[in-house]
């Protein structure tokens, strides 16, 4: 006979809200990549999104929202970052593409090198091209 599984609420230590959700009961489990089956509760978030979470990331306060508290934090320190790296002139824009995060290093080094190393950094970025 196989063991009865406990139901959600219990999992959850009778915990019904976590940050900015409530449990409203249990989604259907999901099967991970290590094979094990995943209990997942069904919460309703603040802003009225239904979201289903991992029963043991509730508990540990790893998800607090549907995802729109993280999406306010990044409405928050967003226009701060934005004024600093424009400050510091580094895109106009104010994002930093993944072609900005290639070239930042390689572009430091050439304003440090003599000509020998120079040459050197330019002919590495011409066979890396
Ligand atoms: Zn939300």
């Amino acid at each position: 006979m196989p063991m009865a599984a406990k139901p959600i609420s219990q999992l959850l230590r009778g915990e019904t809200h976590f940050s900015r959700l409530e449990v409203i009961g249990e989604a259907p489990p999901v099967v991970h990549a290590d094979g094990r089956k995943k209990r997942y509760a069904r919460c309703r978030c603040e802003c009225g999104e239904i979201v289903d979470v991992y029963y043991c990331s509730l508990l540990q306060g790893r998800t607090k929202s549907c995802g729109c508290y993280s999406a306010d934090v990044h409405r928050e320190t967003a226009p701060k970052m934005r004024e600093a790296w424009t400050r510091h002139k580094h895109t106009a824009d104010g994002t930093m593409t993944s072609e900005y995060h290639a070239w930042t290093g390689l572009k430091y080094q050439v304003q440090h090198a003599d000509g020998a190393q120079l040459r050197k950094i330019r002919r590495a970025r011409d066979q890396s091209l």
